[in-house]
């Protein structure tokens, strides 16, 4: 069986939910997860940000007019009054939830049950549009089956065993529908993936059912060779390596959820990137087995900082990174890039949360200095060192922007910059030029 994930612009209005129908109705049995609607889940985040500074007339506003859009698709969608009137039931319902935060204010609110309502209504709306259609679907509710543990970390083995069992429980569908993005954590209560998670889901679910292929299906035809939200003239990919598609997901390609292909590469499931606005475009597959030798794509990670150790006197003495990384452990920050010297160690880390302490405690051990507002910028591909010539380019290309750490050789497949975030767009743009479009 194939999983196949829409993501919210694939479902964000009545005629692309039909075209989504369209494109899954082949006779094949499928899961299918969804998003919400586009811009449903920023709207959730205004509605409880109302709500926690304890605004009950602003939440309503927002509230009122996303449930009169909701109202407008489901007019659009469905064809009888029966099904309307089923959709519209059952959608009220979800905003008579989302509205009873609003009239208690002294209740505990949990921004994470309104921000699961998007997906909840999207599945539940397209659930009935098919079977307004005569398909035989089912929606299995991910809050029976997704779970993250103590770490916060998905529990593949807990997936697997209910996911299976309510597969097995459920045998006659042609199709079963289930949510992106939510799940409940340790302690049984709801939560989320973070933004962007459907991704992961998806490959998730693959994983647990362990299926051919995991689509993902979105609003670009595939991976592209650079982010085309800052880039001109960027091409779809064809193939990647797992472990390419990985490197661009965490280097910022937001085309993947940082942590999605894990799963997938885990267990050797081929993921396919494909372009609902276009079915018939090829898309990117991601597998084991890519083209060798090349630069494949260019990724950025934003709200980098970078700090540095200078400690003459102890820098390769025994124990003096293990030192500096305990700090990070124990503030729980993770490191992406490091760079040393003789004299000094550099390192970047994106969570500043506890930038203080961990200054703070570095100076037990050289001069500390920090560099905010970066940039790491990710060239991927089969870059194996004995492959001549690819970081020569790439360090080519920036010639003419300042670069604070080079850090190549990690991995086979990646060469990252750190450059500072005023200089991300022309440093991507360079690397565009130079590497795939040869234009100096
Ligand atoms: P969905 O809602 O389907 O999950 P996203 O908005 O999360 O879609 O991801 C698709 C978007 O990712 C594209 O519209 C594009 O702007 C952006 N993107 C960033 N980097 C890349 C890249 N390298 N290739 C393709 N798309 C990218
Ligand atoms: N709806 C969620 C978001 O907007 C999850 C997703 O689309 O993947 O972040
Ligand atoms: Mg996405």
């Amino acid at each position: 069986m194939k999983v196949l994930k829409f993501g919210g612009t694939s479902v964000g209005s009545a005629q692309r939910m039909k075209e989504v129908a369209n494109l899954i109705l082949d006779g094949e049995r499928k899961i299918v997860v969804l998003s919400a609607m586009s811009g449903t889940t920023n709207t959730l985040v205004e509605i409880s940000d109302y709500l926690y500074k304890k605004n009950p007339v602003g939440a309503n506003e927002i509230i009122n007019s996303l449930e009169k859009k909701y109202f407008a698709t489901i007019e659009e969608l469905y064809s009888s009054q029966e099904y309307k009137g089923k959709a519209k039931e059952t959608i009220k319902t979800n905003f008579d939830y989302i509205r009873s935060f609003t009239k208690d204010l002294f209740t505990l609110f949990e921004e994470k049950v309104v921000l699961a309502q998007g997906e909840l209504m999207s599945t539940a709306m397209f659930n009935l549009y098919l079977q307004e259609k005569g398909v035989k679907s089912a929606l299995i509710p991910a809050l029976d089956y997704a779970r993250t543990d103590k770490n916060a970390e998905p529990d593949p083995a807990y997936i697997k065993d209910k996911l299976t069992a309510i597969l097995a429980n459920n045998p006659d569908q042609d199709i079963y529908i289930t949510q992106g993005y939510i799940c409940r954590n340790a302690y049984g209560e709801i939560d989320n993936l973070q933004r962007g998670g459907s991704d992961y889901s998806a490959s998730l679910i693959g994983a647990a059912i362990n299926a051919d292929e995991i689509q993902i299906w979105t609003d670009i035809d595939g991976m592209h060779n650079n982010d085309p939200r800052f880039v001109e003239n960027t091409q779809p990919v064809r193939h990647l390596h797992f472990e390419e598609a990985a490197e661009l997901a965490y280097f910022g390609a937001k085309i993947l959820h940082p942590t999605c292909i894990t799963p997938a590469k885990l267990n050797n499931i081929p993921v396919r990137l494909l372009n609902t606005m276009e079915p018939s475009a090829p898309g990117t597959l991601i597998s084991n087995e890519t083209e060798l030798k090349k630069i494949k794509a260019v990724a950025a990670k934003d709200g980098i900082t970078s700090i540095k150790i200078k400690s003459g006197r102890m820098l390769m003495a025994h124990g003096f990174m293990r030192k500096v990384f305990e700090i990070f452990e124990t503030y729980q920050t993770s490191v992406d890039l490091v760079t040393t010297s003789e004299v000094g160690v550099s390192l970047t880390i994106d969570n500043k949360r506890h930038l203080p302490e961990i200054l703070d405690d570095l100076k037990k051990f050289g001069t500390v200095s920090v560099d905010e507002e970066m940039v790491i910028i990710c060239v991927v591909g089969d870059l194996e060192w004995t492959n001549l010539g690819f970081e020569a380019k790439v360090v080519e290309s920036l010639r003419n922007i300042p670069v604070r750490m080079i850090s190549y050789g990690g991995s086979n497949y990646n060469i990252s910059i750190l450059v500072k975030a005023e200089d991300k767009k022309r440093a991507l743009q360079a690397l565009s030029d130079h590497i795939f479009n040869k234009k100096n």
